[in-house]
């Protein structure tokens, strides 16, 4: 159906993006498909050294651990944190990914996670890095009769540790800086969003690792000085998300 609407039908998924979008006439599909229903997509599964989450896999299924966690409970966590239970009930990672608001938590967590898009349409299937896949807010890599099927996040060993904070003025709402960190004592990796554009990748955040409270205000600083947001008090914001995040990994 994809393939034959010529760009006039839309996946719809936990809707919870999209209705919205239908209701403020953003988006004016002739047809909606509906995969919520297809049972291989609400699923995930150990493949290798990897988790795929099924493209209709929601929050709450996350949140209470109805499929694997590859990062030991911090998916779970951040699952936790994502709207209310209604929204979680319903919104899915996959729609999370595909709708690419900056400020949904999904994006920068698995930017951090260096998660994988695994996608199909009819020339075949292919697979595409998260950071990759978001062009910029809103928008991804894709092609017209294509969806996603699943997202892969690599198997992480125990000794890994996660970060993540995001301010929001109330629970529930969307965030108004966030970043997440993982590390494995050697190697770290970051990334901050609910940023005008794509979650920023900071690809060696080993340099700020052992955690002190000299390497944090260096982490917040060097966040700072990127000036991702352009604006002063944003920016600042995103150097104490970030930094706060690290503290994490260190606990
Ligand atoms: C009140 C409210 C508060 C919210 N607060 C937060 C928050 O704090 N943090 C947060 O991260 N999110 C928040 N959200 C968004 C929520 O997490 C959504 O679940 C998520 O953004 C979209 O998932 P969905 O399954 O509902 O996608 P849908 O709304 O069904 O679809 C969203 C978009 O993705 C496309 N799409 C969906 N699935 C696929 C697929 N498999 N392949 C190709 N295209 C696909 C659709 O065509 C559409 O363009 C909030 C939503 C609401 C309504």
């Amino acid at each position: 159906m994809l393939a034959t609407s010529r760009g006039n039908a839309k996946v719809i998924a936990g809707g919870q993006s999209l209705g919205p979008m239908l209701n403020l006439r953003l988006a004016r599909p002739n047809i909606l498909i509906d995969i919520s229903g297809i049972r291989s997509l609400t699923e995930a599964r150990q493949e290798g050294d990897a988790v795929i989450f099924g493209a209709c896999v929601t929050h709450a299924s996350i949140e209470d651990g109805r499929v694997p966690d590859p990062t030991g409970g911090f998916m779970r966590r951040v699952a936790r944190g994502i709207a209310y239970r209604a929204v979680r009930n319903r919104g899915t990672i996959a729609g999370s990914v595909v709708h690419a608001d900056p400020s949904a938590d999904w994006l920068t967590v698995l930017t951090t996670l260096d998660a994988v898009v695994n996608i199909a349409g009819t020339e075949g299937t292919r697979s595409v890095a998260l950071s990759d896949f978001v062009i910029m807010p809103f928008t991804v890599d894709l092609r017209e009769g294509e969806f996603v099927t699943g997202i892969r996040v690599a198997q992480r060993a125990e000794n890994v540790r996660f970060g993540y904070f995001k301010f929001c003025r109330k629970a529930g709402e969307f965030a108004s800086a966030m970043a997440g960190v993982v590390a494995d004592g050697r190697t770290a990796r970051g990334a901050i969003g609910a940023t005008g554009a794509k979650p920023y990748v900071i690809a060696d955040a080993s340099q700020f690792l052992p955690v002190t409270d000299g390497t944090l205000a260096e982490a917040a600083q060097h966040v700072r000085n990127l000036g991702i947001a352009d604006d002063a008090a944003a920016d600042r914001a995103n150097g104490v998300a970030f930094a706060r995040a690290l503290k994490q990994v260190a606990q």
